[in-house]
């Protein structure tokens, strides 16, 4: 711009810190919101004394809390409690549990910085506030704001949310898993699932294998129903699939892959809960007759059917939700044709890996593979993760080559997100992607098996 401020006066720096906070802001209340939900859905499981799969995930984050009850549930409810306390403090009060979860020293760091987050919720809040017109025009204290919101969504959003998700939906187990369009079979009824909140689809999951809901399948023409997996709740499932081995097929693919899931013509119906589901699927549902139906408003599409998911609700829900996948199912396998790919994506990729899956396989300590790096036998592990996109190349080519890159140079590569359904469909996580690695790294995959 010719001018260095803007009308009001602000400077370049107070617009892109704005832009940033109001970004950060309004992916921080993403991420709060699954963590609400899942924290809601954990409360309600344990007072109707419902299935804690992962009891020693219970177990442990109730210890980590310093919280216990007299049963499983009772613990539970309390565990769930303390993640929604501190969600809904008011922003001039510090959460409690950030301490317990964090990183000692860098929780030390963040205190001494003064950037500890007060209640999550309020902070999103405070950042909407702070970036809308003519309000903080101060670039050092928005990007404070910044801060503390990362902090909130890095605990509360992603790692709270996953340990939550372990004693609701069972723990990560290392095994290999077929991906790609290759996991869609067509003799089933295929739902594709997508979005951040899958302890809504319990429920729903546990139906779909129970004798009355599979007769009803062999009553349309189907062997029964499979979950096949799209954006990051396929890729959790992933991860947890040694626990749904009767109804998840396994992850399809990422965000971007989406349209081409459709595009086998053996997808009946989309459920979703959150982001990703792209717009751009709307035509392609409507062009092959799927069935799109919502659970969350706050990821409506326009031409999906929203039907609220209420816990207590959860019987009339799902065997609603049944009986429409059933009708879209018979309306549309005669007019649509299949497009399967049976050779996409591999069938031995590597799952399952948790910090306690890996600890474990380890032998229970992580000095195996710092020893690895102390003895410079490998240079390091790095992270790719997030989510995939279109730039840089095209779908997935960045993170790909950047992988590739990575391991050619002996260094490990730990990935998340829809980064990973990528390098997972692209090969790089099966055993065999060894040959790909550098002399040092190929040597431990192999001595690893
Ligand atoms: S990793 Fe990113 S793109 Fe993929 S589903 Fe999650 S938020 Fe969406």
């Amino acid at each position: 711009p010719e001018s260095p401020r803007g009308i009001c006066g602000a400077s370049r720096d107070v617009m892109v810190t704005r832009n940033l906070l109001r970004a950060v802001a309004s992916g921080s209340g993403c991420y709060i919101h699954v963590v609400e939900n899942t924290a809601l859905n954990l409360k309600n499981t344990a007072k109707e004394k419902g299935r804690m799969k992962g009891k020693a995930a219970l177990e442990r984050l109730a210890k980590l809390f310093g919280v216990s009850g007299s049963d499983e549930w009772e613990t539970a409810e309390k565990v769930a409690d303390a993640v929604l306390n501190d969600l809904y403090k008011p922003e001039y009060v510090k959460m409690e549990l950030v301490e317990k979860i964090a990183y000692p020293p860098r929780f030390k760091r963040w205190q001494e910085l003064g950037i500890l987050p007060g209640g999550a919720k309020s902070e999103v809040f405070k950042g909407v506030v702070k970036c809308s017109t003519n309000l903080n025009s101060d670039p050092v204290n928005m990007l404070i704001d910044c801060l503390r919101l990362g902090i909130s969504t890095g605990i509360y959003g992603l790692t709270l949310t996953n340990l939550l998700n372990d004693i609701l939906l069972g723990e990560p187990e290392i095994r290999t898993a077929p991906v790609g369009l290759r996991v869609i079979d067509p003799d089933y009824i295929n739902i594709m699932i997508t979005g951040h909140q899958h302890t809504m689809f319990v429920h729903l999951q546990e139906r779909l294998t129970a004798p009355d809901v599979v007769a009803k399948a062999n009553a349309a023409g189907a062997k029964g129903f499979r979950l096949v997996g799209c954006t990051c709740v396929g890729q959790d499932l992933q991860l947890r699939g040694a626990h749904y081995t009767d109804i998840f097929d396994g992850h399809a693919g990422n965000n971007y892959t989406s349209e081409a899931i459709l595009a086998t013509g053996a997808i009946d119906a989309v459920i979703s809960e959150f982001n990703c589901t792209l717009p751009g699927i709307e035509t392609v549902c409507d062009e092959l007759l799927v069935k799109q139906i919502c659970v969350d408003d706050v990821a409506k599409k326009a031409n999906a059917e929203y039907k609220p998911f209420v816990f207590a609700e959860r019987e009339k829900h799902s065997s609603e939700i049944i009986d429409e996948v059933i009708a879209s199912y018979k309306n549309r396998r005669p007019k649509v044709k299949l497009n399967l790919l049976p050779e996409h994506g591999n069938g031995n990729t590597l799952t399952g890996v948790s910090e306690v899956s890996l600890k474990k396989f380890l032998g229970g300590n992580w000095k195996p593979l710092v020893d690895l790096i102390v003895q410079g036998r490998i240079k390091g592990v790095a992270g790719v993760v997030g989510c995939s996109s279109l730039v840089s190349g095209g779908h997935d080519v960045l993170t790909v080559a950047l992988t590739r890159e990575l391991i050619a140079r002996d260094i490990i590569v730990l990935t998340a997100g829809c980064s990973s359904g990528g390098i997972e469909n692209c090969g790089l996580m099966v055993p065999e992607a060894a040959e790909l690695a550098g002399p040092n790294l190929k040597a431990v995959c192999k001595q690893l098996g």
